[in-house]
């Protein structure tokens, strides 16, 4: 996926996750949108910066470097929901460009991909990162909507009420 394709991901994901977050659709919605449209737009431009340093879908598109941005906050207290943007850049690449990334590196530098993907240059690119991005939301809704949902019957059945 080209820059513009990781850029609308991440800005069309930031709008749902406001959404999803904040459903009231005011000014609360849209300051989520902001607060977690900027760090994950920034993010989802990261893993490519090893085109320049490094070996190009390896250096920085593998699990560690999305550990490591998952963990930053804990440790040092900033850059929250920069790791959304990572995620989301690894799945776009993953699920829709035709080469994979490499998920294990440096253990491992096999490339990982789905079958799905269609090339950066393709016409399909913009229609593909649109489908992975509604993916992405309708498991976050799931994740946000229905677990706790479930939580809730399974611990109502275990205590019988
Ligand atoms: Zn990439």
């Amino acid at each position: 996926m080209n820059k513009k394709g990781h850029v609308l991901n991440a800005v069309l994901l930031s709008i749902g996750l406001g959404y999803l977050l904040e459903p009231t659709g005011d000014l609360e919605t849209f300051r989520t949108m902001i607060m977690i449209g900027v760090p994950v737009s920034l993010g989802a431009l990261f893993p490519d910066v090893d085109t320049a340093f490094g070996k190009h879908r390896k250096t920085l598109h593998n699990l560690p470097i999305l550990a490591a941005f998952v963990a930053f906050p804990y440790v040092f207290g900033n850059l929250e929901y920069v790791w959304i943007g990572v995620l989301t850049h690894y799945v776009l690449d993953v699920a829709g460009s035709k080469r994979g990334i490499a998920l294990f590196y440096p253990l491992w530098k096999k490339e990982f991909g789905l079958p799905i993907g269609v090339a950066v240059s393709s016409k399909r690119a913009d229609l593909m990162m649109v489908l992975v991005t509604v993916a992405e939301l309708v498991l976050v809704a799931l994740v946000v909507f229905e677990i706790p949902q479930w939580g809730f019957e399974m611990g109502r059945k275990t205590l019988g009420i």
